[in-house]
């Protein structure tokens, strides 16, 4: 718990929200801004700032818990798809600095967009910056 997270305080029942799924690792609930009909937030109950920052437990209960829910969601408000990522930094949008993953629904014809909109222009890579790119991921990736 961290004393002035707002999302921390949703966990202990001190700032009312439309809860619509508890575990035991995780809770979501309905974004109070909503970008659609249904757009759900899924956080876990312990306060972790970005995404790196939850330990293995917490990580599977909030992935897991999208999971679990984005059908459920979609098909609560009639949706036709759904958009599901976080914003993970400040530079990435995020506003709130307690992990959610938020689940928006989508619909035929709605006027909105894909994730690929979300970054800016696209930036021009040469085939050797891409191998770059790629090696020094993958090097990390299995340290
Ligand atoms: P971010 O930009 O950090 O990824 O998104 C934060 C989200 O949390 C926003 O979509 C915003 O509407 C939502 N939000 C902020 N404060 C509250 C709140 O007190 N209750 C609920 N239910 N949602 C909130
Ligand atoms: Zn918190």
């Amino acid at each position: 718990m961290s004393e002035d997270c707002i999302f921390c305080s949703i966990v202990d029942g001190e700032i009312p929200a439309r809860v619509v799924h508890e575990g035991e690792e995780a809770i979501a609930f309905l974004d109070a801004n909503p970008l659609a009909p249904g757009h759900t937030l899924v956080i876990p109950k312990t306060h972790n700032e970005r995404l790196a920052d939850m330990d293995e437990d917490t990580a599977n209960a909030v992935f897991q818990t999208l999971y679990d829910l984005v059908d459920v969601v979609e098909r609560g408000v009639d949706a036709d798809g759904a958009n599901v990522g976080f914003n993970d930094g400040e530079a990435a949008g995020q506003e709130v600095p307690h992990v959610h993953g938020h689940i928006i629904p989508r619909f035929e014809g709605d006027g909105g967009y894909p994730l690929h909109a979300v970054a800016g222009e696209s930036p021009d890579l040469s085939e050797d910056e891409l191998d770059e790119i790629a090696s020094d991921i993958e090097s990390r990736a299995n340290d």
